[in-house]
């Protein structure tokens, strides 16, 4: 059986060996995207330090999409309301945070969380019998996770947060 809740870490790199195309994972919560979103929904849960086990799968790099613009694009939202939550901008970085920077941000942040790149979700499919969500996703090989729709008591963050 694969462990209930992987450590910080695991099922992020390739090799570290959680699940198979034969065995699903099983998380609590798995976040599709690592744009600011889904980067922001696992910045809380990494803060909230539950048990809650979660994994955000992203199918390119953290911050890819930023590296691909144009150079002079800069941000038109100032510094202080494009950040994420509780790991802001490195010091010095300027009001209007330039794409590069921002890419930068976004790869560094994700660094801190369970984040699998290039990693495409390709089907989740709700098992009524089972009460289960099944995930799909693709990294070179197919990875499949399990979901209870409503975490265990014992897995949820408090109910003050
Ligand atoms: C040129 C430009 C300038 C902008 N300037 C600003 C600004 O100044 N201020 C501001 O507040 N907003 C700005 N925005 C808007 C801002 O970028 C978006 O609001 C924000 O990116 C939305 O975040 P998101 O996480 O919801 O989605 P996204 O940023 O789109 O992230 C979704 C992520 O999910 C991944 N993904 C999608 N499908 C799958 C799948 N099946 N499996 C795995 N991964 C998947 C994608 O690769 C992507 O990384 C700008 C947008 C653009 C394009």
């Amino acid at each position: 059986m694969p462990q209930r809740h992987p450590q910080p870490g695991a099922g992020v790199s390739e090799g570290n060996s959680v699940g198979t195309a034969a065995t699903a994972v099983p998380l609590d919560v798995l976040i599709v995207g690592a744009g600011p979103a889904g980067l922001s929904m696992a910045g809380r849960l990494h803060h909230l330090q539950s048990t809650s086990s979660y994994i955000v799968l992203e199918r390119e790099e953290p911050g890819a999409a930023w590296r691909s613009r144009y150079d002079r694009l800069h941000l038109h939202t100032v510094r202080q309301i494009s950040a994420l939550p509780y790991w802001g901008f490195p010091a010095g970085t300027p009001t209007f945070v330039s794409a590069k920077v921002l890419a930068d941000y976004y790869s560094a942040y994700a660094q801190r969380l369970r984040v699998r790149s290039h990693t495409t979700v390709t089907a989740a499919r709700f098992d009524a019998a089972a009460k289960l969500w099944n995930v799909t996703a693709v990294n070179g090989r197919p990875w499949q996770y399990c979901l209870s729709p409503s975490p265990s008591p014992s897995s949820s963050p408090s109910p003050s947060l």
